[in-house]
């Protein structure tokens, strides 16, 4: 078997033996007959949550969208779908997804595994849109979960970290579709955001700051404006002293923004603006890493200050830093259950020497705010910090006895960080 990477080509899966199943009878089969299985998404992870040392199971070949219903507004997809093709197939019917993450090239299953989230006071992680799944679960089995039906125990499967089995199909609530504006701000004094941090982030219906560092602020503030709230000429001519970009911009400093998404206060549909880059582009891969920390909101405007200490540390290893808000949820394994939150992500240089020496004293500055980190990218925490934010985790735990009881969904990630 050929040598298998994630995207960021930083890890390689160890599996021996690796499926790409065209239907459920495949996917019940393999589950069957395997000792141990994890199932990989489009591979967007940064760290081995989906390695397995036995079996990887991929549903590349199971993408289709199965079913829009008008009525219930509800879309139902099958386990491999992206989110780009997912966004275009909403739209030519006249519907969206509240949220999205920075990329639409994320499997919509792999990234509400993992609680992926995009930025808004007001919008919790993709997870959240999530109303039913049908899971294979250890025995080969295809089970039904639904918002509806489990109750409390659906806030534990929302979020498996692909711990519960394979889902093969995914129900998510839709919405209306709607056009949103994209305007982006440059220079904004980390001064003014001490001030004004819950007014800059209230102020579009998602909000992302950039910095690398490399001066003592943002460069770069994002507003991505509902148009049916706001019209152009409600575009403020400054955003607490940051001044309005002449063109588009890439979020990282130096790098064409042709990737990106349209700006400059251009109206286009949500799937073209909530996400920071073009589906028809591939962002380019194998040249970053990263690591993100979801901190809750109260203890927002000091743990940044935390980061900004460390800023001549962190400049020379880093791409960007980028501040977004998250809106809180019920999910047992979400780093947002019960709190709004604020995400301080760091793309980092593709440097893990150098990056793993400065994770563990920025993880340190970041203790005393309770960052927990996203399961999908590159921490160094011990585990029983890690355990130490979810309350849940007995009940999750048992989540997972009650539809796998031998572990065969469990991989080293799951062993350490759930039940080690
Ligand atoms: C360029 C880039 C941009 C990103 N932007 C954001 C962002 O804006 N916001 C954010 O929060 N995160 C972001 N991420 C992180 C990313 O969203 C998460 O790591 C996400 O989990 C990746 O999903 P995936 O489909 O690639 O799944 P993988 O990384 O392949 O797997 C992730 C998890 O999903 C499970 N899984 C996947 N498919 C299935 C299935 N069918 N059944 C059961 N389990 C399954 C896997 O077992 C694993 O536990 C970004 C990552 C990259 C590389």
């Amino acid at each position: 078997m050929d040598q298998q990477k994630n995207w960021a080509g930083n890890l390689i899966y160890q599996a021996k033996h690796w499926y790409e199943p065209e239907s459920v009878e495949q996917v019940q089969a393999i589950v069957q007959h395997a000792s141990h299985v994890r199932v990989v998404g489009s591979r967007h992870s940064f760290n081995d949550i989906a390695d397995s040392n036995d079996t990887i199971i991929s549903l590349a070949k199971l993408n289709q969208i199965l079913t829009l219903d008008k009525d219930k507004r509800t879309v139902t997809i099958e386990g491999g779908v992206r989110y780009g093709e997912l966004s275009s197939f909403l739209q030519e019917h006249g519907f969206a997804l509240p949220n999205l993450a920075s990329l639409p090239h994320i499997s919509v299953v792999g990234a509400c595994a993992t609680a992926t989230h995009g930025s808004g006071d007001r919008n919790p992680c993709l997870s959240s849109s999530v109303r039913a799944m049908k899971i294979v679960t250890a025995n080969g089995e295809e089970v039904q979960f639904s918002r509806e039906k489990q109750g409390e125990e659906w806030n534990g499967a929302a979020v498996s970290l692909g711990a519960l089995g394979v889902v093969t199909e995914m129900t998510l609530d839709v919405i209306p579709s709607f056009e949103v504006s994209q305007y982006v701000y440059e220079h904004l004094p980390f001064q003014q955001v001490e001030q004004h941090l819950d007014d800059i982030f209230s102020s579009a219906y998602s909000v992302s700051l950039f910095t690398d560092w490399k001066q003592d602020g943002f460069n770069k503030v994002w507003l991505k404006q509902l148009d049916a709230e706001f019209t152009p000429d409600q575009a403020r001519p400054d955003i607490y002293g940051a001044r309005p970009a002449l063109a588009n911009l890439h979020p990282l400093p130096g790098l064409e923004a042709i990737h990106c998404t349209e700006q400059m206060g251009v109206p286009g549909p949500w799937f073209d603006r909530l996400p920071h880059f073009r589906l028809d582009f591939t962002p380019s891969s194998g040249s970053e890493l990263q690591s993100e920390y979801l901190v809750p909101r109260q203890y927002a405007l000091e743990a940044l200050k935390a980061v900004r200490n460390m800023r001549e540390t962190l400049a020379p290893l880093l791409h960007a830093n980028e501040i977004r808000s998250i809106a809180k949820d019920t999910l047992w394994l979400s780093p947002c259950y019960q709190q709004d939150a604020i995400g301080i992500h760091l793309t980092w240089k593709d440097n893990w020497e150098a990056v793993q020496q400065v994770l563990p004293q920025l993880e340190a500055a970041l203790e005393p705010f309770q960052a927990r980190p996203h399961w999908g990218k590159v921490f160094m925490m011990p585990k029983e910090r890690v355990q130490s934010f979810y309350e849940k985790l007995p009940e999750f735990r048992q989540l997972l006895e009650k539809y796998d009881p031998e572990g065969k969904f469990r991989n080293k990630f799951i062993n350490t960080y759930i039940f080690g």
